[in-house]
């Protein structure tokens, strides 16, 4: 039995589902709105659309068939800037605006042969649907690919579909009554019409989702300002770092780095070169740090490094590369060049017994004290930290 449906009924359940999705978009809306926005407005045309539709023979022509398809157009069109947003993009208006411009002056040329707009139809909206993919996908795909390809997968089934009923008309060899005229094709592609609803708003709401859960599972244990390890990740670290450096017997150090005079570059340079001066900081010890090593920011410009498998030999003379290089690499804000020196105290140990990390942090600041005291720009090792001495 061939698959014929009741033409009014899938536009009015098209419509009502693209309003269902619009509310359900605007309601789970995320913090930044990255074209989120943009979708729910696409799929209010969309409901739009089909109501205009659905109303086929009630309205004028230039209602139900030109307005609607204008709409139709401006659904992919959000869809587009939907996708850019989201991809950090600008608005491309003119991507946007074109398709929608062609498809109204096509669809009142032809406002009384219906092949000719299925035709139509069936060329911009894959046009379209493509320069959206392409968006998404291009020139890298996006880091989290769930909601992604759930979008893919519904705006191609479009595309086969619009694509194949264009070509069949074109051909004439498909038999076309009109708009309301129920047949197999019809019900195939109003059916993709409400998948397609569902699965790309569905894939938008993930994408945003996925999107968000990265930035805070990155913000759980990165420093927002510098990027590097967090206060907590540093600890956690630490700990596991002891734990194993106990099993293996191997040595184990840290640092701990103070910037020199700081709050005398907030006050002379102001708050954001300050804050510029600390990434400069992060950044340049970074880049002499091994893979196994790790940096955070301890406190407000205090880092913290850790390096396992390292003697207190060792990781003093790594501070003092790290005093140098920072000596001979001002950070440049706004033209002007801002010197920045550091004392480091350094605490390295041989694990014998489980040594406590608040003991080792507790000797790195006192080191980091004295050089400090001693006049800054330095590097001082502590004594190692015995339990014995408790
Ligand atoms: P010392 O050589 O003894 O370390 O002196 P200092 O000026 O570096 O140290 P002090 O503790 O007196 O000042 C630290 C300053 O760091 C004060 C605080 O306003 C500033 N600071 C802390 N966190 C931030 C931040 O995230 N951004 C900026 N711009 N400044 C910060
Ligand atoms: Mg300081
Ligand atoms: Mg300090």
């Amino acid at each position: 039995m061939p698959l014929v449906l009741d033409v009014p009924t899938m536009l009015l359940m098209i419509a009502a589902a693209s309003l269902a999705m619009a509310a359900s978009l605007a309601a789970a809306r995320p913090q930044r709105s990255e074209g989120t926005g943009l979708w729910a407005l696409g799929l209010v045309m969309h409901a739009a659309t089909y109501v205009l539709y659905a109303m086929r023979g009630r309205v004028p022509d230039w209602a139900s068939i030109v307005l609607s398809n204008l709409l139709l157009a401006g659904t992919f069109a959000m869809a587009l800037g939907a996708v850019c947003r989201f991809r950090g993009r600008a608005l491309p208006w003119g991507r946007m605006l074109a398709p929608v411009v062609a498809m109204t002056a096509l669809y009142m040329v032809f406002l009384d042969d219906y092949r000719a707009r299925i035709v139509v139809a069936g060329i911009l909206a894959p046009v379209q649907i493509s320069m959206v993919l392409w968006v998404l996908w291009r020139p890298q795909p996006l880091a989290q690919l769930r909601g992604a390809w759930l979008f893919t997968v519904g705006l191609s089934l479009q595309f086969v579909l619009l694509a194949l009923r264009g070509l069949l008309a074109a051909m004439h060899a498909i038999p076309l009554d009109g708009l309301m005229r129920s047949s197999p094709m019809q019900s195939f592609v109003f059916m993709a019409a409400f998948v397609v609803v569902i699965l790309a708003s569905l894939g938008f709401i993930l994408m945003a989702k996925d999107r968000a859960d990265a930035e805070n599972r990155y913000f759980a244990v990165h420093d927002e300002l510098t990027g590097a390890a967090n206060r907590r990740a540093l600890i956690q670290a630490l700990d596991r770092d002891l734990a194993r450096a106990l099993r293996s017997g191997e040595p184990y150090a840290l640092l701990m780095l103070d910037i020199d005079h700081f709050k005398a570059v907030n006050d002379t340079h102001g708050h954001r070169a300050g804050d510029r001066v600390l990434c400069h900081v992060a950044t340049v010890l970074r880049a002499r740090l091994r893979a196994q090593d790790l940096i955070g920011r301890y406190g407000g410009e205090e880092f913290m490094l850790l390096l396992p498998n390292t003697t207190l030999d060792g990781a003093a003379a790594l501070a003092e590369t790290l005093r140098e290089v920072m000596e001979q690499s001002p950070c440049l804000h706004e033209g002007r060049s801002i010197a920045v020196t550091v004392s480091i105290g350094v605490c390295g140990t041989q694990m014998e017994s489980i040594q406590d990390w608040d003991r080792l942090i507790q000797a790195a600041d006192q080191a980091l004290y004295r050089a400090k005291a001693a006049g800054r720009n330095r590097v001082v090792c502590a004594d190692l930290p015995r339990r014995s001495r408790t």
